[in-house]
């Protein structure tokens, strides 16, 4: 058996220079996180090699008893976790759960009614060339231009009007929580199924630090890989018997095949660090630290530079930058950040004047950072940086700000005894 590095030399570099970089940078794109030693053991195992289409107890393939076994830990733990009474731990990411979502509860040639892409929804819930674009007939819902925030008097309004067969509470982009309870009232009055896409705040519901959809919506969808900070995967949740059996075969055989028994094993690694108090802090300071950079660029010095934050603030992990009226740009942002050693994603913001490739926004978060064992002290330099970077533009002492990113990736090493091969 030869090692990697003697194998194949060129991604093994990959390997170790993707760890550096993680290492040496300050992640603060909103979706990301790192997962720990445990969850990286259990995605690498020889769960990889194992067949095992169909449930545990009825699958289609001989030699599943152990991972069975651990299949059904991750399905106790994930509706332990969020007070549900079915889970399905098998959809291999966020846009697979969903698709099967979609699947279970409607037919193609539906309406289904979702947050648009340019205002903080997801490709998943109806843009026009990703499936749920291509199969459903969408209406989507926006933010009200002035305060950024979803207006749900225009959800009810056009529920009634288009009488949706789905409506979709979730997002990708968005600085604050949603009334679910509001949303199933809609859904209740058009006879429309409720589904909650958590998939960016899930590890917020699972600390309690954020409202849970779970009693609200009739299915609820989720990635593991976000604020949960476990593997790159996704899993389905629903209370309702007969919506639990339809996305069982949604999922298998509807979407896919042989589940990743290993992503598996490593989504009940994850589901159990998400039940301990650890865990609560860590999206406590998450929390805290995105409100913090929302205060910091919300100070006179960056509104006088022409930038804002929608909203004005946050309730979650995440901040959304409003560069409408700055001198520079999403991607002179995202550049000049990431110069300085932070990454972020630009983010286009509603009616945006830009084309997508460029946008006038940006979304940062803080969840990786969290993770990372940042607290509020850190979580002000951070901000303090990006401020000092967004105000300064084109004339930013690069080389200054840079130094203060080392200075806090030295503080707080990340995997400071993995060894990758
Ligand atoms: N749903 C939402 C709200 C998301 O933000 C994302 C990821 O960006 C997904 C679903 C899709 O997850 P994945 O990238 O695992 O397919």
């Amino acid at each position: 058996d030869q090692n990697i590095a003697d194998l194949d030399p060129e991604i093994a570099a990959v390997l170790d220079g993707e760890l550096a970089r993680q290492q040496g940078t300050l992640e603060m794109i909103a979706s990301e996180n790192f997962v720990p030693l445990a969850v990286l053991q259990a995605q690498g195992s020889v769960l990889t090699n194992k067949y095992a289409e169909g449930y545990p107890g009825r699958r289609y393939y001989g030699g599943c008893e152990q991972v069975d076994i651990a299949e059904n830990i991750a399905i106790e733990r994930a509706k332990a976790l969020f007070g549900a009474q079915f889970a399905n731990v098998q959809p291999h990411s966020g846009a697979t759960a969903n698709a099967a979502v979609l699947h279970a509860i409607a037919r193609p040639g539906d309406t289904i009614l979702g947050l648009a892409l340019d205002q903080g929804g997801h490709l998943t819930h109806g843009m026009k060339i990703n499936f749920s674009g291509r199969l459903y007939n969408v209406v989507a819902y926006g933010v009200d231009p002035e305060t950024s925030v979803v207006d749900m008097a225009e959800v009810r309004r056009l529920a009634i009007e288009h009488q949706p067969k789905v409506i979709i509470a979730g997002w990708s982009a968005y600085p604050r929580t949603l009334d679910f309870a509001a949303f199933r009232e809609i859904a209740d009055e058009v006879g429309a199924y409720l589904w909650v896409d958590m998939a960016h705040f899930a590890g917020l519901v699972a600390a309690g630090v954020h409202p849970s959809p779970v009693p609200h919506a009739h299915v609820v969808s989720s990635t593991v890989h976000k604020t949960i900070g476990g593997p790159r995967s996704g899993f389905i949740l629903t209370n309702d018997a007969d919506i639990a059996k339809k996305i069982n075969s949604a999922v298998f055989p509807g979407q896919q095949g042989g589940p990743l028994m290993h992503v598996i094993a490593a989504k009940a690694v994850a589901f159990k660090i998400a039940a301990t108090p650890e865990f609560r802090d860590r999206q406590e300071r998450t929390v805290r630290g995105a409100a913090i950079l929302a205060e910091r660029l919300t100070a006179p010095d960056v509104a006088a530079a022409g930038i804002s934050v929608r909203s004005g603030g946050t309730d979650v992990h995440l901040v959304l930058v409003d560069l409408r009226n700055a001198a520079i740009d999403g991607k002179q942002a995202e550049d000049l950040l990431h110069e300085c050693g932070i990454t972020v994603n630009r983010n286009a913001v509603p009616n945006d004047p830009r084309p997508p490739m460029v946008t006038s926004g940006l979304r940062i978060g803080t969840p990786a950072l969290a993770t990372r064992g940042f607290g509020d002290a850190e979580f002000i330099e951070v901000a303090e940086i990006i401020a000092t970077a967004l105000v300064g533009g084109e004339a930013t002492d690069v080389a200054a700000l840079k130094a203060r990113v080392a200075k806090l990736t030295e503080a707080f090493p990340l995997y400071p005894t993995l060894r990758q091969y």
